[in-house]
């Protein structure tokens, strides 16, 4: 009999953000399919009573909790220490935790500390045969496997975005503390704040429904012999100021600002799509001035509706890897749609 364990740690204001919602709508499923199995939600956070409420209704058994000032931030010591003491207070055998940056850093040591085995990246859980099985992506998204391990417990982090994020009503969740006493060398790491770029420069939103991905052809040559990047610039701010679109851009055009070539200013290594690049998750992607080369497309495997701009009609999204190609100047087309979603208000 499985006893299944949902993981989770409280955002900033002390609530579940969504990836831990969509980890929640994992473990309630695979409770469903396991006959016999029990779903625990043990939570890490400064004061987790607020996230524990906003999934009262989740059906789950039992509430466990490590709470206070030692868990408010991401450290590997005390967080190590906190799943390590939930896993053992509700016996699990198949942790369900988000796959954030704040478990990743953790989860694979505390499996270390209670025999178990984890696995991140995981895009979905099922149980076939009464047997429980993992998908996880390799060679940069190419082949997908379907894996089971007998050893238990078994911590399975969840890709953020992969799947649909629990709902229900929020209610007062009867909270059971688990103490836990960090010794003084798991506190030694000081969370000083975060470094990240202004609002203003956030490009990358990974919950927007359109990716809009950049491609070298921006800073080319155009038509007139010369390099339009100052217009390249305000024509594609303008579309992500109008569509609240997610910025991807191709490896061509990031590398180039190590060439000491002109570049979008707003554009990072962060934001290249493909092989050595990133696999976001939106409903639609639309790419301009890229020629859709195979290790830039790996990139899109989990863009469901894909479209491309490009000059060239023989270009690699014209063969076959776009569901719409359209051959024109992208310059023309970006500003001109940007034109009426303004008129659009
Ligand atoms: C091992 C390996 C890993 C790699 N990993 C990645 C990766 O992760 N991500 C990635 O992106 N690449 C990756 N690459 C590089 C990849 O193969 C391509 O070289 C790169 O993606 C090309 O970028 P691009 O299409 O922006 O530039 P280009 O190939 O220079 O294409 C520019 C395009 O812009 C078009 N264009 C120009 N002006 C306009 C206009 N006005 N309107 C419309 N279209 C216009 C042109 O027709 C052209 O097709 C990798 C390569 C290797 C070998």
């Amino acid at each position: 009999m499985e006893s299944i364990l949902l993981l989770a740690h409280t955002n900033a204001g002390g609530s579940l953000a969504k990836p831990a919602l969509e980890a929640l709508q994992t473990a309630r499923a695979l409770n469903a399919a396991l006959a016999g199995s029990t779903l625990t939600v043990g939570l890490i956070g400064a004061s987790i009573q607020p996230a524990a409420n906003q999934i009262a209704s989740c059906g789950a058994a039992k509430f466990l909790g490590v709470a206070g000032a030692d868990f408010d931030q991401s450290r590997y010591g005390t967080d190590a220490a906190a799943a390590e003491a939930l896993v053992k207070a509700a016996n699990a055998t198949l942790i369900i935790a988000a796959g954030t940056s704040r478990f990743a850093r953790c989860l694979a040591g505390a499996a270390q500390r209670v025999g178990g085995r984890a696995d991140t990246h995981v895009t979905n859980v099922e149980v076939i045969d009464g047997v429980v099985a993992i998908h996880r992506w390799y060679y940069r998204q190419r082949m997908e496997a379907v894996l089971h391990r007998a050893q238990r417990p078994w911590f399975i982090l969840v890709d953020p975005g992969s799947q649909p994020a629990w709902q229900g009503a929020e209610g007062i969740a009867n909270l059971e503390a688990i103490a836990t006493a960090p010794s003084d060398s798991a506190r030694r790491t000081a969370v000083t704040g975060f470094r990240e770029p202004p609002a203003d420069a956030q490009t990358i939103r990974p919950d927007s429904p359109l990716l809009l991905v950049a491609g070298a052809g921006w800073t080319k040559k155009q038509s007139d012999g010369q390099a339009h990047v100052p217009e390249a610039e305000k024509c594609i701010l303008g579309f992500l100021k109008q569509t609240r679109a997610s910025l991807g851009s191709s490896k061509s055009l990031v590398d180039q600002s190590g060439e000491g070539q002109s570049v979008l200013s707003f554009l990072s290594h962060l934001n290249q799509i493909g092989q050595t690049g990133s696999t976001p998750r939106h409903a639609k992607g639309l790419s301009t001035c890229c020629h859709g080369e195979e290790p830039h497309t790996v990139g899109w495997r989990f863009i469901n509706e894909r479209r491309a701009i490009n000059l060239d009609p023989n270009c690699g999204w014209a063969r076959g890897k776009a569901d719409v190609l359209y051959v024109a100047d992208a310059f023309k087309v970006v500003a001109k749609v940007s034109e009426l979603l303004a008129g659009k208000g």
